[in-house]
C-alpha cells in the first residue's frame, strides 16, 4: 500500500509550467506496443460477461448498452439474459501476462467494459467465481475493477483482508450525491489500491474527506480519474470548473489525477449559439463549450495533459 510518503519519495509530481505541481505518468505503457483498448487509462479490456442494469445518472448514457444494441442484442435491465463468452475468450488474460512478463512491465487490465462486475445476479456467479483465480494466476497484470456497485463487493468478492496486491478496486463518482454513498463502501474493502472514476462528471466534488493521509492502511482514494460523458449526441457538458475543482484537491492531497477526455462538450472560442453552453467560473472568466465530438475535443486541460497514475503495488 502506498502512502502519501511513498508519493513524495516517488517521480509522480512535476512541477507544471503554470506553476502549479502536476501529476505526471508513472507509467507510459498506455502509449506502448502491448496496448489494444482504445480506452486511455488502460492497455486490455476484459469482460467476464456482457449486460447490466442502469443503476445512478452516471448510466443515463451508458455507452455499452448503445454498442451492444448496435451489434443487435438487449443485454440490459433485470429481465435481459446476459452475454457469456467461450473457453477462448477466456484464454486472453494469461496470454497478456504472459506477454507483459516476456516485456518486463506491468500492464493493466479493465474489468469490465460492458458490464459491471458486482452485478448481484446469480446467474453471473459461475463467471465471476471464474474470473477470482485467474486475477490471482495473472501478477504482472494490474487488474481494475471498476464498479457502480460497492456495496455487494463484501458479497460477491472472494476476498476480504487479504486482496491480491495486483486489483485496483474503484468506484464512479459522478455528484455528490453518489460519491458520499459509494467511495465509504469502496474503503471498506482492503485493496491495495482505491480510486474513483468520476466520469461521466455531472456535478462539483468535494473528494477531500477521502484523500488525506489514511486514518488506517488503505482508507483513501489512490487516484482519481475524471471525464465528460461521450458517445452520444445528447452528452451532458461538463462545467471546466468542476476539473479544476478535482484537479485542485488531488494535488493538495498528492493524490495522481488523471484527466480523461473533454467528452463531446469541448472549448470552444464562440460564445453563444446553437449547441454551445456557456460557463462563468469564480472568477467571472466565462468559458463557452460546443458539441464538437470526443475526437475534436480531445483531453488537454488547463494547458497540459494530466496522466496521472498510481503505482502498482
Ligand atoms: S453500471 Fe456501467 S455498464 Fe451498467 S448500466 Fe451503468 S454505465 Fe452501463
Amino acid at each position: 500500500m502506498w502512502g502519501l510518503a511513498d508519493y513524495l519519495a516517488q517521480d509522480v509530481f512535476a512541477v507544471g509550467e503554470s506553476g502549479r505541481t502536476m501529476t505526471r505518468a508513472l507509467f507510459s505503457g498506455a502509449k506502448t506496443m502491448g496496448k489494444n483498448s482504445k480506452i486511455e487509462w488502460t492497455h486490455h479490456t476484459f469482460n467476464p460477461w456482457w449486460g447490466c442494469i442502469k443503476v445512478s445518472p452516471a448510466c443515463k448514457h451508458c455507452y455499452a448498452e448503445m454498442w451492444a444494441r448496435r451489434v443487435g442484442m438487449q443485454l440490459w435491465g433485470a429481465g435481459s439474459d446476459r452475454r457469456f463468452f467461450s473457453d477462448a475468450h477466456w484464454l486472453q488474460p494469461t496470454r497478456w501476462n504472459r506477454e507483459a512478463q516476456q516485456a518486463g512491465e506491468r500492464r493493466r487490465v479493465f474489468c469490465a467494459s460492458m458490464a459491471d462486475v458486482f452485478e448481484n445476479r446469480r446467474d453471473l456467479d459461475a463467471a465471476r467465481a471464474r474470473l477470482w483465480p485467474i486475477i490471482e494466476a495473472t501478477p504482472n497484470l494490474d487488474w481494475l475493477l471498476l464498479t457502480k456497485r460497492p456495496q455487494h463487493i463484501a458479497r460477491l468478492a472472494p476476498w476480504r483482508n487479504e486482496w491480491p496486491r495486483n486489483v485496483w478496486l474503484g468506484t464512479t463518482a459522478e455528484t455528490q450525491r453518489w460519491a458520499n454513498e459509494r467511495i465509504p463502501r469502496l474503503l471498506e474493502q482492503r485493496a491495495a489500491i482505491h480510486f474513483a472514476s468520476c466520469e461521466p462528471l455531472l456535478g462539483s466534488l468535494d473528494l477531500t474527506p477521502w484523500l488525506g493521509a489514511p486514518a488506517a492502511e488503505n482508507t483513501r482514494l489512490n487516484w482519481v480519474i475524471a471525464g465528460g460523458e461521450s458517445g452520444s449526441a445528447k452528452a451532458r457538458p461538463m462545467n471546466p470548473e468542476w476539473v479544476t475543482d478535482l484537479r485542485d484537491q488531488c494535488e493538495d492531497a498528492r493524490v495522481p489525477f488523471h484527466f480523461k477526455q473533454w467528452g463531446h462538450w469541448g472549448p470552444t472560442p464562440q460564445r453563444a449559439g446553437r449547441d454551445t453552453v456557456t460557463f462563468v467560473d469564480r472568477t467571472g472568466h466565462v468559458l463557452s463549450l460546443a458539441k464538437l465530438g470526443k475526437h475534436a475535443t480531445g483531453r488537454v486541460f488547463d494547458g497540459h495533459t494530466w496522466d496521472g497514475f498510481p503505482r502498482a503495488a
